[in-house]
């Protein structure tokens, strides 16, 4: 007997996306979040540097977020939805205040707003110093246990849309207990975060396999500027080290960090005359894979020496501290750097409304691709783009909850193998040729190359159906490795995070 559960609205992902969208839609909608791990684990909780926002509306200075951002982007953004997050950011940021997310302020009560790589003013509102997204999250989670219509499951992975027509009617989960549930409801909203788990190096935890995106692949859904994956230049570097790095916030630099190769020679000068250090992070991560290069070294330094021991400490606590207990005092050594994973600028096509090519499937935050970051995200813009879309989605919901009802649906008679496979050597693999040949610098032959050896992978993984957590995520890796690949040798030019040797 198939376990069934049906709701008006089901969320999968409870980072800053899953959950705003969740508290902004009416209380009289039932709604469910699932999350496939911890609900405090994703990149919501990691980021540090901010949230970009114009809080005051002074329409010369929205305007210049709105060109910092086309201009980071190489203009390739959708230039609707661009506006659109730039003139609805301060709405959205007093409505956090409003709920009680606590930002940084002055005594005199005023925010206080930092500058980051590629803005030309101080937009970037934070929280804990350099802890913003731990204690952004932190808040949104005790208001979000006031709410009763919304439960909440951990622990629960979503495998699979279900649809008809091109209609989504809900999801299959895998949960707790490893059996297979089906969550039907009126409306799906996917915000199943990043890929950084398909790199070798990441910034992002590794249950971040673009599951959303590869299950929304699976469902005929479009997916759109897969090949912008943006690499952070200031991946704190430890030799030999994979898996999730720690970053070093681009607040650093905004702070007045110099980058350094191994031979202590300031360079940003060469790529980036005019922004220096605070260039977008493309020009940036491109110029020290070049410095890396050149010098025959694997790492650059960042330099914020010049800056007080204490002014580090209150401005930057977890970065100090991280890199304290790494054995380097920033406040008189240099720190290691190279360019890591980060971000995924595309993902799941979706109009200004939130709305995918499927009806009733929404995404949003990391996973969608709302066209706001273009070719290269403008840092702190993040988070904004999670919550201008997600409280459009929700304003949306709301508006149509007269016409929900109960789904019906007739459940797909899926055979699974409940066999034990091991995948670990096709994980290590993925992430081998995805930071060899799908990394800052790609040439034609290395994508061919690339396409062939995930392409094994992913027909021999799709001709066995394991029920396993495990089987899925691997699946939904190489799924989203092979799509950055394809969509990666369709572009034939360099442009944004997206540099072509050949
Ligand atoms: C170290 C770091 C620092 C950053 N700093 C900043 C910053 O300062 N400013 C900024 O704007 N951006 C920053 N970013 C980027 C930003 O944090 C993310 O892009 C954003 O938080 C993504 O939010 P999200 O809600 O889309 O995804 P996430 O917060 O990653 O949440 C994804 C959720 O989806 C769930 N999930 C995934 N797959 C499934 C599945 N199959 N079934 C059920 N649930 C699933 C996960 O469990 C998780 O709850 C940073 C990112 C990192 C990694």
């Amino acid at each position: 007997m198939k376990e069934i559960k049906q709701f008006d609205v089901i969320i999968l992902g409870g980072g800053l996306a899953g959950i705003y969208t969740a508290l902004n839609i009416d209380a009289s909608l039932h709604v469910g979040i699932f999350v496939k791990d911890a609900l405090a684990r994703g990149s919501s909780n990691l980021a540090q540097g901010g949230i970009a926002a114009e809080v005051n509306w002074d329409e010369t200075k929205i305007e210049e977020h709105y060109e910092d951002t086309l201009r980071a982007g190489a203009y390739v953004n959708n230039p609707q939805a661009t506006r659109i997050m730039v003139e609805e950011a301060s709405k959205n940021i007093k409505k956090l205040i409003e709920i009680g997310v606590h930002f940084d302020t002055n005594e005199d009560g005023s925010l206080i707003m930092t500058l980051e790589g590629g803005h030309r003013s101080r937009r970037i509102l934070h929280a804990g110093g350099d802890d913003t997204g731990a204690h952004m999250m932190h808040d949104l989670r005790s208001i979000l246990n006031q709410h009763q219509n919304i439960d909440i499951y951990e622990d629960e992975m979503a495998i699979e849309i279900l649809h008809n027509d091109n209609k989504a009617l809900g999801v299959i989960v895998i949960n707790q207990q490893n059996e297979e549930v089906y969550v039907l409801a009126n409306k799906i909203v996917l915000a199943t975060g990043g890929i950084g788990g398909i790199y070798k190096k990441s910034t992002n935890e590794k249950i971040a396999c673009g599951d959303g995106i590869a299950m929304a692949y699976r469902a005929g859904v479009t997916i759109k500027n897969m090949e912008f994956v943006q690499f952070h230049p200031t991946g704190f570097y430890v030799e030999d080290q994979i898996g999730k790095t720690f970053l070093i916030s681009e607040a650093v630099r905004g702070e007045g960090g110099i980058l350094r190769n191994i031979e202590g020679v300031r360079f940003m000068e060469k790529y980036d005359k005019e922004r220096m250090e605070l260039a977008p992070r493309d020009v940036v991560s491109q110029a020290i894979h070049r410095e890396m290069f050149d010098t025959w070294s694997d790492h650059v330094y960042l330099d914020i020496t010049h800056k007080s021991k204490e002014f580090l400490m209150n401005r930057f606590p977890t970065i100090y501290q991280y890199c304290l207990e790494h054995g380097i005092d920033i406040s008189k050594e240099y720190i290691p750097v190279s360019p890591v994973e980060h971000f995924l600028c595309g993902g799941i096509d979706t109009d200004v409304s939130g709305h995918t090519s499927m009806q009733n499937l929404y995404a949003i935050g990391e996973c969608a691709n709302t066209g706001v970051h273009g070719a290269n995200r403008l840092a702190s813009n993040s988070l904004l783009e999670c919550i201008v879309f997600g409280g459009r989605v929700a304003e949306e919901i709301n508006q149509e909850k007269d016409t929900f009802g109960k789904i019906n649906v007739v459940l797909p008679d899926l055979t699974f193998t409940h066999k034990k496979f091991n995948f670990k050597d096709i994980r290590v693999e993925i992430r081998d040729v995805m930071s060899k040949y799908g990394f800052i610098v790609r040439k034609e032959e290395d994508l061919l190359l690339a396409k062939k050896l995930l392409t094994k992978h992913y027909h021999n993984l799709k001709k066995i159906n394991v029920f396993s957590r495990y089987y899925y995520e691997t699946l939904n890796m190489v799924t989203v490795a092979l799509i950055i690949i394809e969509q990666a040798l369709e572009r034939k030019e360099s442009i944004g995070c997206h540099f072509r040797l050949s």
